[in-house]
């Protein structure tokens, strides 16, 4: 493991209601990333606190409130997820990760890897002639496999930061 998976793998989010589709790409890119359609702000703070979480927000009265309380906070300018990617890893000094079927996009559990006899019934069969690694979330059961929305992802993390990521290799 790199010096930089390391780093990305230490770093964890807690993003506020606005950044939901933010949320599912940090995931995307690997990251521990903490998201509610509704959270209290005060709850959202301690969540933070309790967690050592980066808060990222579109809420400037919230951000305030994280500045005040000490509390690492990322104030989202864009209104786009490629812009607020870009936004994060720049002011983080975030270079690379590791990205790809390491956690759940909806629920950020960390994914198991799981045996093909083992989902035979449960993915399409297509999906089930083509591919060979299987992961599941042992939270909500869902299987995930590297197929062409994994290519598709990849292409558009190449487009948004350049060829200089990890997941490159994957
Ligand atoms: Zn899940």
């Amino acid at each position: 493991m790199s010096y930089l998976k390391k780093m990305s793998s230490r770093i964890t989010f807690i993003a506020d209601c606005m950044l939901g589709r933010l949320s599912r790409w940090l995931r995307i890119c690997g990251f521990d990333t903490v998201y509610y359609r509704k959270i209290d702000d005060s709850d959202l703070l301690k969540k933070a606190g309790h967690e050592g979480r980066i808060i990222l927000t579109r809420d400037k009265a919230l951000f305030r409130e994280c500045q005040k309380e000490g509390l690492q906070a990322v104030f989202i300018l864009d209104n786009h997820f490629e812009e607020q990617l870009k936004q994060i890893f720049k002011q983080l000094h975030i270079s690379s990760f590791d990205a790809f079927t390491q956690r759940c996009l909806d629920c950020n559990t960390l994914l198991q890897r799981v045996k093909k006899s083992e989902i035979i019934d449960k993915v399409p069969r297509y999906v089930f002639t083509y591919q060979e690694q299987f992961f599941i979330c042992p939270r909500c059961k869902k299987i995930f496999w590297a197929g062409t929305h994994l290519k598709h992802m990849k292409k558009k993390l190449d487009t948004i930061f350049g060829d200089k990521n990890e997941s490159s290799q994957c």
